[in-house]
């Protein structure tokens, strides 16, 4: 893949303000994949498409993205840069609402990698369990929100989706068939393996 065509995605995206991965989120993500290399990953939050083409360089020979995304003139931004791209083969993009289109979803994934609504991170959870392969990931960006999941800040405008991205810090913390790392990259990051497989690299 070209990196040129790659920065000016990501250029085009920060000019636009679309919240496309930041870079150090993106570096544990992609070393985790490059060592891995994954058959099938699922994306909630395709935006304009940059996060889901950084991947395609990591997946197994053959492999595929699946991404979801529900404002249509993102869909359109990312399929032209898919294309420019040249991952075409690489990427599948379901347009809609994730809450809609995830429970129609039937596939085993050795990756899912959540970027989406923040309060239905809960939900989302939910349907990566129900799909993640036995010895997968699951990865969700966004998950300290600019420092207000950790303190005690609850403005109005954010208090659902700080409810539930806790909730959703909770339910992988307690769950036990998962081992769960909180990392403070970015707008924090958190890595939730499938336990009692062990064999899998993550750093
Ligand atoms: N993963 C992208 C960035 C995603 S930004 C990257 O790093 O390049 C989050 C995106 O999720 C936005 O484009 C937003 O429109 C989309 N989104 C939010 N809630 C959604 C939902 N419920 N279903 C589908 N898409 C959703
Ligand atoms: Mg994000």
């Amino acid at each position: 893949m070209n990196k040129a065509e790659l920065e000016k995605i990501k250029k085009r995206a920060l000019e636009e303000h679309i919240p496309i991965i930041m870079d150090e989120t993106l570096e544990v993500i992609e070393k985790y994949l490059s060592r891995n290399k994954p058959n099938r990953i699922l994306e909630i939050g395709t935006a304009v498409g940059y996060s889901a083409i950084c991947f395609t360089e990591f997946l197994a020979e053959n492999g595929v993205i699946d991404t979801i995304e529900r404002e249509t003139d993102r869909v359109k931004e990312a399929r032209e840069n898919i294309k420019m791209a040249e991952v075409e083969d690489k990427i599948n993009i379901y347009e809609g609402d994730a809450v809609e289109i995830l429970p129609t979803l039937n596939n085993q994934y050795d990756v899912v990698f959540i970027d989406a609504a923040k309060g239905k991170y809960p939900f989302f959870l939910k349907e990566a369990l129900r799909m993640i392969n036995e010895d997968g990931i699951i990865f969700a960006d966004n998950i300290l929100y600019k420092g207000y999941v950790m303190s005690d800040y609850n403005k109005h405008k954010q208090r659902t989706a700080v409810r539930n991205l806790r909730e959703y810090i909770k339910e992988v913390s307690e769950n036990p068939n998962l081992e769960t790392e909180i990392l403070e990259v970015g707008d924090g990051l958190a890595i939730s393996r499938i336990k009692n497989r062990g064999n899998k690299k993550i750093d």
